[in-house]
């Protein structure tokens, strides 16, 4: 294999648990974001537009859809004869462990992986963030201060602050504490799970974790801070653009409703910067003369009759005659009936509603976003039936 400077590893194993039934039988990178997207395409796309060729995907949880979606990497012009997309589920060892116990442990059970590109520097990528960024930039800064590690970080409200890994600095960006999500944080800036190593040191320090009898083998539990007591130097690498973390059903609907503001504080019409996909290869959206819409994202293969207000609306959706979608996620192929309400929710993929169905978040929380999977819909048929009885 012929050597790399950088080799970028994609943590994708999570199970997602907080994003419930959308991740019942799908990982979290594979959920799908703002009409055309998979989570995982952002990372990708990043790492292609950043001119990182060599990419190693860790896939654990629910990885079916993901291998296939991933492929050989072609959608997101990776699919190299030097370098490319790697995908690398754990496999049972000679010592008999097989899943990957943390995201330290994913990568230091493949530390054969990374050496044979010989890299100077490993770039540890996280499968649930949506954002834009240029990884080459990062390197530079990280070449500059001449870092053992880099880390990627943001500026977070006081309120959000705990669900993160929060550190403090020098003023010149040096970090001297680290703290994984703790329950009174003391500062709002926040790791974005972007890490930049120098190999040799990342290696050295996995391989002295992973002879701890307590070590949890995560990053921001175990590795960084054995890099903090070992006086490492450790830098933070100030991110300013859209990031978001879709790890909970609110901030996956809110992040999709970031897309429908005129003034968008995130673009994705960026010839500079695309994000790459692939293709459902369907039809042209169809928006019939009864249809009322506005400030909607809707993909192709929709066919529209009734009234989608400020939603986004994935592909293969159908919305029937008096039916409305208002402030809503629709997942791809979903059928709606007609006379059907749906207010605030996230609809899960390929579920078919009824006609005269209301679907929307209780009235007694009103902030609430509704989650309507499978479970949720037959939950709510059978109230609807015994309110009427
Ligand atoms: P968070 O608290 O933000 O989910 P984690 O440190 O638990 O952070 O996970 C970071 C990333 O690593 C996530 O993208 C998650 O999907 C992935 N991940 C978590 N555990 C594993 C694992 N055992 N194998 C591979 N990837 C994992």
């Amino acid at each position: 294999m012929a050597k790399k400077e950088v080799v970028a590893m994609l943590l994708a194993g999570g199970q997602g648990k907080r994003l419930k039934g959308l991740t019942k039988s799908l990982a979290k990178p594979a959920v799908y974001f703002g009409g055309t997207y998979r989570i995982i395409d952002f990372p990708l796309s990043n790492c292609s537009n950043s001119g990182i060729d060599t990419v190693g995907v860790l896939t654990q949880y629910e990885p079916l859809v993901l291998h296939s979606y991933i492929g050989i990497g072609s959608d997101w012009d990776l699919d190299r004869k030097n370098g490319g997309v790697y995908v690398l589920p754990p496999h049972e060892r000679e010592d008999g462990s097989n899943w990957y116990r943390g995201t330290a442990d994913a990568i230091y059970r493949n530390l054969n992986f990374i050496e044979q590109f010989d890299p100077e520097h490993v770039l540890i990528l996280s499968g649930d963030h949506i954002y834009k960024m240029d990884y080459e930039k990062m390197l530079q800064y990280h070449k500059e201060k001449d870092a053992d590690c880099t880390i990627s970080v943001i500026d977070v409200p006081l309120e959000e602050a705990s669900r993160f890994g929060l550190l403090n600095t020098h003023d010149d960006y040096r970090i001297y504490e680290f703290e994984e999500k703790p329950p009174e944080p003391k500062s709002t800036l926040a790791s974005m799970g972007i890490y930049l190593f120098k190999w040799d040191v990342l290696k050295r320090f996995l391989i002295q974790d992973a002879q701890q009898a307590s070590t949890s083998y995560d990053f921001g539990k175990d590795i960084i801070p054995l890099l903090l007591e070992n006086e490492k130097s450790l830098y933070a690498y100030p991110f300013e653009g859209y990031w978001k973390d879709v790890g909970t059903i609110r901030s996956l609907w809110e992040s999709n409703m970031d897309l429908l503001d005129e003034d968008t504080p995130f673009n994705l019409n960026d010839p500079d910067w695309r994000i790459y996909t692939r293709n459902p290869n369907q039809p042209a959206q169809y928006i019939s003369p009864s249809a009322k819409v506005r400030s909607c994202i809707i993909s192709e293969g929709s066919v529209v009759h009734g009234e989608v207000n400020h939603s986004v609306l994935f592909y293969g959706i159908e919305v029937g005659e008096n039916s409305s979608v208002t402030d809503s996620v629709i997942m791809p192929k979903v059928k709606i009936g007609q006379n059907v309400r749906i207010h605030k929710a996230i609809i899960a993929e390929g579920l078919v509603i009824p006609d005269g169905v209301h679907l929307s978040s209780g009235p007694e929380d009103e902030s609430d976003i509704l989650l309507v999977d499978q479970e949720e819909l037959e939950r709510q048929l059978l109230e609807g039936m015994t309110s009427k009885a």
